[in-house]
């Protein structure tokens, strides 16, 4: 935590904002941020391989502070998990999430919508409440993205809750898969639906035979479990060719496309189809 916070000081200097609060201050600022519109979302688009087109998009948070500019989603996120406001920042991802697929559908787009949510939000009794009522009155098509040390944390309560929510219809994918310590445990107890395997990885593999073969070893594994298979990081076209040659189900990242406002997906869906 100590970490953090000096982390945070440096990018933020105070005095240099004229703001004495320093991320206190920042972090207060959140609730009422969420309800000011500083708040937006950015989409990734997720290419895949069979369909050969976008099916599905990943929902990043994105803060534009009227004095700070551009808050990095790391550092929001990290502070908003510590100061129990997470509950509210991901359930304010989630309604978006959910008015912008409709959104998307009118204009004629069916797409799968991944979210970000915590770990420790899944022991929540209140935002299961929550999000199972909006999932329930909206019918919205939703993949929670999870991370592997979260979920190991408080894995009792955590599973329960990921079985209400794959009841709702709800597809749960391991983010950052093979960037943690304990994959096949992990892999073993959670009833994903996708593995999404670590940036870390793909961004080499082009260039290192070594990663390449874990890519390509995780991708077996994933289809010997019956689980759908997304690379993250993909920026080179050498990359998403050999990612189709070992059978990798979806590809995401820079070389597919950057994160970017509802506006900017709906044209490049409109466009021409393929990448
Ligand atoms: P993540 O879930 O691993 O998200 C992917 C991150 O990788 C995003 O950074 C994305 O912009 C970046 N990325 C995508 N493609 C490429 C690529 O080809 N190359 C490289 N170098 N990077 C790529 P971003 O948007 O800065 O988000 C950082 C992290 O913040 C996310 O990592 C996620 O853990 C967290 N986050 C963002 N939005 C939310 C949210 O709504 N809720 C929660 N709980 N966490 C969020
Ligand atoms: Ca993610
Ligand atoms: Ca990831
Ligand atoms: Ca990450």
């Amino acid at each position: 935590q100590a970490r953090r916070t000096r982390r945070s000081a440096a990018l933020f200097n105070p005095s240099e904002y004229g703001d004495p609060g320093g991320n206190l201050s920042l972090i207060s600022e959140l609730m009422a941020a969420l309800r000011n519109g500083e708040f937006s979302l950015a989409y990734q688009p997720k290419y895949d391989f069979r369909a050969e087109g976008i099916t599905g998009v990943e929902a990043l948070a994105r803060w534009t502070h009227p004095r700070r500019g551009v808050v990095p989603p790391d550092l929001f996120v990290g502070m908003a998990e510590e100061t129990g406001h997470i509950r509210p920042l991901t359930e304010w991802v989630i309604r978006r999430a959910i008015v912008d697929q409709r959104a998307l559908a009118a204009a004629g787009h069916d797409i799968l919508m991944s979210v970000n949510i915590s770990g420790r939000l899944l022991t929540d009794e209140t935002f299961a409440e929550e999000v199972l009522a909006a999932i329930t009155e909206s019918g919205a098509r939703l993949c929670f993205e999870i991370t592997e040390t979260a979920v190991m944390d408080n894995s009792e309560r955590a599973l329960a809750m990921i079985g209400r929510f794959k009841d709702a219809g709800v597809c749960v994918s391991l983010d950052d898969y093979g960037s943690g310590l304990s994959s096949l445990a992990y892999l073993k107890r959670i009833p994903a639906d996708e593995l999404k395997i670590d940036k870390a990885f793909v961004m080499g593999m082009d260039k290192s035979s070594r990663d390449a073969l874990l890519v390509k070893s995780t991708i077996d594994l994933a289809h010997g479990l019956g689980l759908r298979i997304t690379a993250e990081g993909v920026e080179s076209p050498t990359t998403l060719a050999l990612l189709r040659g070992m059978g990798c189900d979806m590809a995401q990242g820079f070389l597919i496309g950057r994160p970017k406002p509802l506006h900017a997906l709906i044209e490049r869906l409109n466009g021409p189809a393929g990448l």
